[in-house]
Formats: C-alpha cells, structure tokens, sequence
C-alpha cells in the first residue's frame, strides 16, 4: 500500500466509504503525496502521452482554429489567450509559435495566461515556455483571468477532474463509495445518497440492476465559469478529451500507471485517475449560457483543419526517417484504432445556441 494509500484508509476506518469524487481528488490533488502534486505523468518515462507531446502539429492546429475564432469575433483587443490544465506547457509554447506567424499582432498585444492547479507543474511550465515570446501569467482559477474576451483551450483537463458514480439498486440510484473489507483492503460500497429519478436521461433511466451512471458536477462548474467568460466578454473555447458524445451507462473509473492500466486501488497517489467525460452535459452546460456549442471526433476535426498539409509541409525537406515519425504522428493523433474516433472536441462559440 502507498503512503497515501494507508493514509485513506485509517480516514475511511474513522469516518466511514469516501464518496468516488473524494477518493479520486485526494488521490490526484493531495497537497503531499497527491498524483499531480508529487508525479512527472507525462511522456515516455511517465504514465501517459497526450497529443500536444505527441506532435507538434496538435498546438500548432489548435492555434490556427484559436486564431480563426478571434478573426471571426472581430479582432478584439484587449483579449487573453489561456490554457487550461497545461501539463508540461507544450501545447502552448507550439501555439506561440503558430499564432505569432499567423497573427502576430495578436500575439504581441494578447495576454497568454495558464490556470494551473499543480504548483510543481507550474514550475515545469514556466521552464518550456521561457523564451516563447510573449510573457504569461498563472492563475489558480478561471475567476482572475482578466474581464475581457477569452480565447482558451483544455486538453485532457475534464478527465482529471472528480466524478461521481451511482449504482442502480433495489432503492433506486445510490452513491457508489471506496469503503474497506475485514481484510483492510479497499472495495467498492454503496452510500446512501439517492440521484433522483428525473435527473437521469431518459435512455438511462430503466438501466438494469448494478448499472453504473457517472455525473460530474466539478467538470460542469469548471464549463460553467468559463462559458460565463465567453458569454459575457466575447471570445471561444475548444476542448479536446476521451469521453461519449451521448449520455449512457457504463463504469469508466480507470486508472493509468507507466503505460498500463490498472485497478483503481492499487496504487493510490501513484497512479493516473481518470473517467470518460460526458460530452453532452458539457454543451449543455455551455448552452445554457447562450453559447453555441459543435462536438466532433478528434479525428474528423484534425483532418478539417488541416493535419494531413501540415503533415505533408513539415515532412517536405525532411528524410526518411522524419517523414515515417510524421505519419505516424498523424496517426496517432486522428486514425480510427488510437484517438481520432475516442477523443472528443467540444467548442464553444458566442451566438445563438442552435442546437
Ligand atoms: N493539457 C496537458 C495536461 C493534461 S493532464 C496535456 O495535454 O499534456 C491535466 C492537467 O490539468 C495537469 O496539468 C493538471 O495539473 C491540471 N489540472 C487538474 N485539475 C485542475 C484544475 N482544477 N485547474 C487547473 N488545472 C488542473
């Protein structure tokens, strides 16, 4: 057991099961021994590779749409260009590069700011983006981003936020909880919070017995504050993550650990801890703000904003060699078989909600 691990345990033997969503942010967040307070997740050597480590052209294709939604919003000056959840900071610093091409006005005169929870990663981030360019300021929270238009991207962000589970039973949807058997191990319970019947989405209401229904209220306040941004200052936002476009029952509490996947108690604080995000109560959220909301496959979107040219341009002086990693990059990012049809893309654009 980890140290974080035992420490769980004497709190649940004390004071009773953790609900899911407190056993999944005392495990990411706890201030000593939590996943992002005290781990290097990303890249080889770590637990897990997301797309702007990946390829370069992941940032450099979310500029061009970032820079494409400020064109169409009338320029606005003052605005901010943030990221959030940033990781190591790759993203941004490709971004840069791409918007300081495309659009260098907007790059010298837009504030570039990132909201951050891991202060160790904040380190990580300054340290990839000095020498990008512009300066760049760290927030805690999307609350002290400045007033004014906001043009921001998240990946892998909602993922990494807790979430609740509800197990179907005989007395209706009850709380799943991470409870201890006579062995000390952990297990899964059910406590006694009820999610009332006409919450659910009417497809998932007569789930049989021992269905799983997550909810995430975290992710939908994080939407909530930032649409509130868009919705009232101007500006857009894209979010790339793995999660389902429609509501449905299903246990998606994994856990990810140098590569593999791996049972969600068995390393506590060392291991990655994520559940797919429900794409469709994060528009909804965005749409009852006003805004108007598009979800489509990573993939389809890559490839519609241009991968394959960028693919086909970076690999046009290289070798061999470079060529094949492009390609390979590409597919990563967009085929069928690796992310292109599991990640998601939300973006959220002033307007008419027309959906
Ligand atoms: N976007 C990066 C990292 C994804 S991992 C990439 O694609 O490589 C999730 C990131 O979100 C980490 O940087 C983590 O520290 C950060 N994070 C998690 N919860 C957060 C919160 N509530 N506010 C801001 N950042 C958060």
């Amino acid at each position: 057991m980890t140290p974080l691990g035992e420490r769980i345990r004497r709190l649940i033997a004390s004071s009773g099961p953790l609900s899911v969503a407190d056993y999944m942010a005392t495990c990411l967040f706890d201030p000593q021994h939590g996943y992002y307070t005290t781990r290097e997740p990303f890249g080889r050597d770590g637990d897990f590779i997301t797309a702007p480590e990946i390829s370069q052209m992941f940032g450099e294709l979310v500029a061009v749409w970032l820079v494409q939604a400020w064109q169409a919003g009338g320029m606005p000056m003052p605005a901010t260009i943030a990221e959030i959840g940033p990781g190591r900071g790759t993203l941004m610093k490709d971004a840069v590069r791409t918007i300081r091409r495309l659009a260098p006005n907007l790059a010298s005169r837009a504030g570039f700011a990132l909201v951050e929870a891991s202060p160790r990663l904040i380190a990580v981030q300054r340290e990839t983006l000095l020498g990008a360019g512009p300066s760049f300021s760290w927030h805690s929270g999307v609350e002290t981003l400045p007033d004014e238009p906001l043009f921001v991207v998240g990946n892998e962000i909602f993922d990494a936020l807790p979430f609740r589970q509800f197990v179907r039973t005989d007395r209706g949807w009850l709380e799943r909880a991470v409870g201890i058997d006579d062995d000390g191990n952990f297990r899964f319970t059910t406590g006694t919070a009820a999610l009332p019947h006409d919450t659910l989405p009417p497809d998932v209401r007569d789930a049989g017995r021992g269905s799983v229904f997550e909810i995430a209220p975290a992710r939908e306040a994080l939407m909530s504050a930032i649409a509130d941004r868009v919705a009232t200052h101007g500006g857009a936002g894209i979010f790339f993550d793995y999660g389902h476009l429609v509501p449905s029952v299903g246990d998606t509490f994994q856990a990810v650990r140098r590569h593999r996947s791996e049972d969600v108690f068995a390393h506590p604080g060392e291991a990655d801890l994520t559940s797919h995000v429900d794409f469709s109560a994060l528009a909804a959220v965005a749409r009852a703000h006003g805004l108007r909301t598009q979800l489509s496959k990573q993939g389809e979107f890559l490839l519609g904003m241009g991968l394959l040219e960028r693919a086909g341009r970076l690999g046009q002086s290289a070798g061999e060699d470079v060529r094949r990693k492009i390609s390979a990059e590409v597919e990563r990012l967009a085929g069928p078989d690796a992310m292109g049809d599991l990640f998601k893309v939300l973006t959220i654009l002033p307007g008419l909600a027309d959906e």
